[in-house]
């Protein structure tokens, strides 16, 4: 029998994630990446010797690979080593206001008690019983569904489900319902700095994404070789169970005939046929027609306002000097409002950034790694990266605030260029084109904006979506279920002959 052939466009983690559920399945599985290494946004820089891991470096909801490598017969944890992390990050915001984050949440209240007093841990207690209650209501109807629906998120039993809309707290900003668990303002801030983890800023995202502390309260793991090794380990297991991963290889266009998604066609001219075709590049380029006009239906447009979050980030070898750090690190700006007012209201960069600092070579303990360490060093920054150059005077300038945000803050990382690459808007925007360097598709304002991320199925038939731009949302793990779920998606239409007639050119050849 000849097998159903899948063509899938990237190699970001949903790419991959889709690459080995499906060659799992027994499907015939090619990747074609245009960049020369697997994992996208999961990327490393090289300075010198030394390898830092420059996109994503918090690892949370394991259960995800660990489900999926589980349903190909493997054990995660024989393909990527993990350590989990007493601290989740250390928290400053002058040379004496510290506050770590703990997994375990009986140290974190104390550790709020301490910092904040008695009504404030009393406060936290509360803030994880519900943000508990938010990601239970959510995984399974939401999280875990392939397309975002209020239908789905309902439920069978409408009307309780509609009894239970209010506790996923949909209709307050996420910095109003704080306000509610915490009255000092650095713990608000502290807390509402996790609508960036979905490229959003907490006063205009919904309470819903406090989810996120939750997620995090489960568990932060660091992983041996770096986040890039997580990359490797899903390549490596998506060909040793028989798919193809080509790297170097850009698709310029899916083939569409009759209305079905047929194969694509690279760059250079090759076609390659396919029963299907799963795209994860942003669905921004998608729709900007990256993939040839036909394919723009698959996706709408996201408009410049309704973009995520960029960054500035710095890759860095150097020797630190005068804080005690851990592997995350947050050091906050006096006045977070103005922050975002700066970045989405004046598309700027803000005059004062909350900055984070992952010490890649650091875990829980105190103890320095050497005299020379791995740095990522980060900032939120306006999506403006295709009509905005970033010039050099204008990153220096940036550089200037971040480290003396930093130094304010009792730290001193004093980069050397030679030992340092910066990455702006303008290079996130080359390498993930369409975007303006947004690193998490559209922003989560406003309560319809997790229903405007676009599902795994698309209105062509045999075209599928999955990427952190998709349902459910930006980050390693959300990036994986959508690619997981593309793959369920297309599977299931694959055995319904109505969703799937045969194409006659089935099986049919790589052409140039
Ligand atoms: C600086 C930074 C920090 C982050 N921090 C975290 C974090 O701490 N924790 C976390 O969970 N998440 C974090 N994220 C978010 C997370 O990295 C992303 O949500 C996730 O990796 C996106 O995966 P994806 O599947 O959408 O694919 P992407 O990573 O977007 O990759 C898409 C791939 O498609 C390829 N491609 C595009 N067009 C074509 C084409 N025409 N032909 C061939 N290939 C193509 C691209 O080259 C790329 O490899 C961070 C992201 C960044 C950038």
């Amino acid at each position: 029998m000849p097998r159903d052939r899948v063509v899938i466009v990237g190699s970001g983690v949903a790419g991959l994630v889709s690459a080995f559920a499906l060659a799992a399945r027994g499907l015939d599985v090619t990747v074609l990446e245009r960049a020369a290494t697997p994992g996208g946004k999961i990327r490393e820089v090289a300075i010198g010797s030394s390898r830092i891991d420059s996109g994503p470096t918090v690892f949370t909801m394991r259960w995800v690979f660990d489900e999926l490598f589980a349903a190909a017969g493997r054990n995660f944890s024989d393909h990527v080593r993990l350590q989990p992390l007493d601290i989740l990050a250390r928290h400053a915001w002058d040379e004496r206001a510290r506050l770590d984050l703990f997994a375990d949440e009986a140290r974190t209240i104390e550790a709020i008690g301490d910092f904040a007093g008695a009504g404030e841990a009393n406060g936290y207690r509360a803030f994880c019983r519900d943000t508990k209650r938010i990601y239970e209501i959510l995984e399974k109807p939401f999280l875990r569904a392939p397309q975002p629906s209020m239908g789905g998120l309902l439920g069978a039993d409408g009307f309780r489900g509609l009894m239970r809309l209010p506790q996923i707290k949909p209709f307050s900003s996420m910095w109003s319902a704080l306000a509610k668990y915490f009255a000092d303002p650095r713990l608000r801030q502290l807390f509402g700095r996790y609508a960036t983890y979905c490229g959003s800023s907490p006063f205009l995202a919904p309470a819903t994404l406090m989810l996120v502390a939750h997620v995090e309260r489960e568990g932060v793991w660091s992983i041996d070789g770096g986040m890039h090794a997580l990359a490797s380990a899903l390549a490596d297991g998506a060909k040793s169970l028989g798919a193809a991963v080509r790297f170097g290889q850009e698709v310029s266009e899916v083939l569409i005939s009759c209305g079905r998604a047929t194969g694509v066609r690279l760059a250079s001219g090759e076609r390659i046929a396919a029963d299907a075709v799963i795209v994860n590049a942003d669905v921004g380029a998608v729709a900007d027609g990256a993939f040839g006009i036909p394919a723009r239906r698959a996706a709408a447009a996201i408009p410049s306002r309704a973009r995520s979050l960029s960054a500035i980030t710095w890759s860095v070898v150097a020797k630190p000097e005068g804080f005690p750090l851990r592997r995350h690190n947050v050091f906050f700006s006096r006045d977070y409002a103005a922050e975002f007012d700066d970045i989405l209201a004046r598309d700027r960069l803000p005059r004062e950034p909350t900055v984070y600092v992952c010490a890649q070579d650091r875990g829980d303990s105190d103890s320095a790694p050497g005299d020379h360490e791995r740095f990522l060093v980060l900032v939120n920054a306006p999506a403006n990266g295709d009509r905005h150059a970033y010039d050099a005077a204008e990153v220096e300038q940036c550089a200037q605030r971040t480290f003396g945000v930093l130094e304010q803050r009792g730290l001193r990382i004093q980069p050397q260029a030679e030992a340092t690459q910066v990455t702006t808007p303008a290079d996130f925007n080359r390498m993930f084109p369409a975007t303006g360097g947004a690193l998490y598709g559209r922003s989560s304002h406003g309560w319809t904006a997790s229903f405007q991320r676009p599902g795994a199925r698309t209105k062509i038939p045999g075209l599928y979506l999955a990427g952190g731009s998709t349902h459910p949302g930006p980050g390693v793990p959300m990036a994986a279920l959508s690619g997981r779920s593309a793959a369920a998606s297309l599977v299931a239409d694959l055995i319904s002959p109505k969703s799937f007639p045969r194409m006659a050119m089935r099986g049919g050849m790589s052409t140039r």
